[in-house]
Order: structure tokens, then C-alpha cells, then sequence
């Protein structure tokens, strides 16, 4: 991360500098944040995955009630499925399906990896997983709950667990594993 560009993030903490937050992020979603908001727009949340996935890394996202997976991945076809009948009933897991499966293209696809990728429910979420659904994983954890994001808001509404799953746009559950990762639960609230 030696030529991690030194501008400061305006939606950060004054003086918080994206070379800070490499150390705790996965490198490669600070990248492709970076990229993003170069490009496109200021930092904001919540996270504008969707964009992410299409304005910036050329993906087409469709969604498909008849999908019998969470997520798809069609690498040849620069293509993600989501399945419908989830993402109607929640969009923030909807997103972090779609962040999941951004994990799998940018972590795993780089190296001539071409057979789709399904992703059953029991494989998607904050810290679930083996290897490469686990990788996957994590990428979408750090990609829609940046660590500095986190702990700014969470000192904003005082650990309002539902307030921070609105403000970020992710589930409750994926919320407050995030926030354990993070160390920010006390034990009350465990
Ligand atoms: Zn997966």
C-alpha cells in the first residue's frame, strides 16, 4: 500500500487518512473504494454497492425469483444473480449478497477462474464460511461496514444496533457481528 494515494476522506474522522484504515481493511476493498470515489462520488453511506458493481467494476446485476441460490456469479458473463424472493424480503441482504459476490470477483477471478460461482444462504454472512466463501465474506463485511465508518456512527447513535443496520443498510444480524469483529459490543449487548 506504499502508493496509497494521501487524500483524506471527508466522510471520515478529521485527520483519518485511507493509508490509516489499510492496516485493519482488506487492501482490496480499500482499493476498490478508492477507485470508486475517484470516479463517481464523495464518500457516503450507505456504501453504493449496486454502483460499485456496475458503474465502476462493469458488471450487469439482475435478480431472479427462480434462482435456487442466494448469489450467482457468472464470470465469463461479467454477470451477478440475485435471488428475487430474497431480496424482496430484505434488501440489506440483498446487498451484502451482491458485496459477497463482488468479494468473489475481485478476490478470486483475477487469475483466469472461469466456472460460475453459486452461493447457498448458509455460506453468505459476516464471518460464515469456508476459504473462498469466508474470503468472500469478509470482503463484503469491510466493503458495507468500513471499520472507521462503523465506529464513527456507532458513537453517533450510542450503539443503537438498529439505527447503525438502517444508517449502513445491512441486516441487524450483520450488524452486530460486525461490531463484534470491531470489538465495539459490549458484553450486555452480546
Ligand atoms: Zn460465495
Amino acid at each position: 500500500m506504499t502508493n496509497a494515494p494521501k487524500k483524506s476522506y471527508p466522510d471520515l474522522p478529521s485527520g483519518s487518512r485511507i493509508q490509516d484504515v489499510a492496516n485493519s481493511v482488506d487492501p482490496r476493498v480499500t482499493a476498490l473504494l478508492e477507485r470508486y470515489y475517484e470516479h463517481f462520488a464523495s464518500p457516503e453511506l450507505p456504501v453504493p454497492v449496486d454502483s460499485i458493481a456496475v458503474d465502476l467494476l462493469g458488471l450487469t446485476v439482475d435478480e431472479d425469483d427462480a434462482l435456487d441460490v442466494s448469489g450467482m456469479l457468472v464470470p465469463d458473463e461479467h454477470q451477478i444473480w440475485l435471488n428475487g424472493r430474497e431480496a424482496r424480503q430484505s434488501p440489506g441482504r440483498r446487498r451484502f449478497t451482491l458485496a459477497h459476490e463482488l468479494g468473489h470477483w475481485v478476490c478470486q477471478y483475477t487469475e483466469g477462474r472461469v466456472e460460475p460461482r453459486y452461493c447457498r444462504a448458509e455460506e453468505i454472512g459476516v464471518g460464515v464460511g469456508r476459504k473462498l466463501e469466508r474470503e468472500a465474506n469478509m470482503f463484503a463485511a469491510h466493503l458495507l461496514m468500513p471499520e472507521p465508518l462503523v465506529r464513527r456512527e456507532a458513537a453517533a447513535v450510542k450503539l443503537n444496533l438498529h439505527a447503525l443496520a438502517r444508517r449502513f443498510e445491512v441486516s441487524v444480524p450483520a450488524m452486530k457481528v460486525r461490531l463484534q469483529q470491531l470489538s465495539l459490543l459490549p458484553a450486555y449487548m452480546q
